[in-house]
């Protein structure tokens, strides 16, 4: 199965009641059994079957199963957002007095989640790329999970996931690798294939593509073994082999913490998947061509599939020569960036990707207002970048709107 038959019939069948083509939206809350001793193998695990939808839910559980598929997992849980999948896929590993390893250009929600670890009495410990020239200085006893996203957001770097995945599994002791795949997309590739551990989406950006529900996802490989030694809290789970990871998350944190991804949304995300190849074609090609205008407008712009970028080799070999949707311009200051994006015409000032809209964003001034300058600079963020999320409009108007904002610049 080809990439796009795979997102429409690749764990994706029929209803087998009712024939529905699309997995109902099963709004309820709860699922009533005919005994109490029914209701007790239910959570016993003895038995299939529903119970609460903060636990499981049918139209929930068709969307983890079709990512799953997609990425070539062993299993999946949804979350509400992309912030609580990244927050669980690390919960589900660390304890307090651990550390973990985090590349430096992380989306900024993830960057202030960082924080967040240090009071719970996890150290992270950044790295400029994850590489494993510079991921070896910082690895330790302590060490135990290494984060990146693979294209980073919006610093645009791309991480050779099977250079720093075969480091980290070749270590005395290896490490885990998890890896945020939200702006590469399972469209430009699957970072278990290329060794990673663990893939988090959040899918409230390309999967949904509409921009009309925030969801999560975690995917896990089965491929990491979590000794008991190294990682206690996975003592009862051991016995779950390749499923440790994903039994120990959907037993543990996952339900407990409660950020579970409601019916709709996953409805409206699952929905959405099915267009994510024609989106992600149209989306790559109208980017690479905007950026091509930028370069010949003599404006400074950054995206992996331009020969002027540092990851252009990278791009050709693991993403198939595609950049993905998002590119960034520095404008030349701060009052330039925001009356670049005041002059357009079409394309929208939010804070969001992967939209089927033209979006833009001054990321220093919204999504790094709380990170100091030199985190944000390390993110590739400076005073006067604007980062486009590129939309499926027609390309010329694209470039008409971009120009006329340019014109009224030099104006
Ligand atoms: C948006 C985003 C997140 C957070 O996802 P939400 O669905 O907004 O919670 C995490 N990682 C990356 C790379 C993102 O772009």
């Amino acid at each position: 199965m080809r990439f796009n038959t795979a997102l429409l019939h690749k764990a994706s069948r029929p209803d087998k009641e009712t024939g529905a083509t699309n997995a109902p939206i099963y709004q309820v809350s709860a699922f009533a059994h005919e005994s109490a001793e029914a209701l007790e193998k239910v959570f016993a695990g003895k038995a299939h079957g529903y119970a609460y939808t903060r636990i499981g839910n049918p139209t929930v559980t068709a969307f983890e199963q079709r990512l799953n598929a997609l990425e070539g997992g062993v299993g999946a849980a949804a979350c509400s957002s992309g912030m609580a999948a990244v927050t669980l896929s690390l919960l589900n590993i660390l304890s307090a007095g651990d550390e973990l390893i985090a590349s430096s250009a992380l989306f900024g929600g993830t960057i202030d989640l960082m924080s967040d670890l240090s009071a719970l009495g996890i150290t992270v410990r950044f790295a400029e790329h994850i590489t494993p020239q510079e991921l070896a200085p910082l690895i330790n006893e302590k060490t135990r999970a290494v984060f990146t996203e693979l294209v980073g957001n919006p610093r645009l770097d791309i991480v050779d996931v099977k250079a720093a995945a075969d480091f980290l599994h070749s270590q005395t002791v290896p490490i885990p690798l998890i890896v945020d795949s939200t702006t590469a997309t399972p469209y430009l590739a699957n970072p278990l294939k290329l060794g990673a551990d663990i893939v988090v989406h959040s899918t409230s950006k390309y999967i949904n593509g509409g921009g009309n529900a925030i969801s999560g996802v975690i995917v896990d490989g089965g491929s990491f073994r979590f000794s008991p030694e190294r990682y206690p809290t996975f003592e009862n789970y051991c016995k779950f082999g390749r499923m440790a990871y994903i039994a120990k998350l959907r037993g543990g944190i996952w339900r407990n913490i409660g950020a579970c991804l409601s019916p709709i949304n996953a409805f409206l995300n699952g929905v959405g998947l099915e267009t994510l190849g024609l989106r992600m074609e149209r989306l790559c090609s109208n980017a690479l061509e905007l950026a091509h205008f930028f370069e010949q407008r003599g404006v400074s712009v950054n995206y992996p599939a331009l020969e002027s970028s540092p990851y252009y080799g990278l791009c050709q070999s693991q993403l198939g020569g595609r950049g993905g949707a998002i590119l960034t311009v520095r404008a030349g200051s701060r009052e330039r960036a925001f009356r670049l994006i005041n002059s357009l015409r079409y394309a929208l000032v939010a804070t969001n990707i992967g939209d089927v809209r033209t979006l833009v964003i001054h990321p220093a001034s919204t999504i790094y207002l709380h990170s100091s300058a030199a985190a944000r600079e390390s993110a590739g963020v400076y005073d006067d970048t604007v980062r486009i999320s590129v939309g499926i409009e027609d390309i010329e108007d694209l470039k008409e709107d971009f120009s006329q904002a340019l014109d009224h610049l030099e104006g």
